[in-house]
């Protein structure tokens, strides 16, 4: 899953209707920490089942941690309901490498032009290549393909 505002609570609900007494097992990356990039979370269905496992992928941001950053929406007074107190195992991952591998999903994260920290990802499965950028940089990013550098 990428990023996770407003649309994360409908696919949370189309999971749990898919899977229904199945445990889900997802990742989520998350390229920055403005508000319409994390604000769906709370509302985020599987995160209250304790069967599920979610891993949220991001960076630090400008003077808070990425495990802060995830919190912050799920904070009184804004929120009922803490981060913590979430029924699904929860692994909340700042990026420590920039080329990394999800299973058999291999991830290219870069730093991107956008006001903050924000990183874009180039995903690559067998199948098909996909880009999550919030704004386009002129940056070789675009255009590398994995086992090359830059
Ligand atoms: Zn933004």
């Amino acid at each position: 899953m990428l990023d996770a505002g407003s649309g994360i609570r409908p696919l949370g609900i189309a999971l749990q209707n898919e899977f229904q007494t199945q445990p889900i097992s997802l990742s989520l990356l998350i390229t920055h920490a403005h508000w319409d990039h994390i604000q769906g979370f709370p509302f985020f269905k599987p995160a209250y089942d304790s069967k599920n496992q979610i891993s949220i992928f991001g960076c630090d941001g400008a003077g808070a941690s990425f495990r802060q950053i995830m919190a912050e929406p799920m904070k009184v007074p804004f929120f009922p309901i803490t981060m913590r107190e979430l029924s699904a195992r929860m692994d909340i991952r700042k990026l420590s490498e920039m080329k990394f591998f999800i299973g058999k999903v291999e991830i290219h994260a870069a730093f991107v032009n956008h006001p903050g920290v924000c990183v874009g990802y180039r995903i690559f499965t067998s199948g098909a290549r996909l880009l999550s950028c919030p704004i386009t940089s002129p940056t070789n990013f675009f255009s590398t393909p994995p086992g090359q550098n830059n």
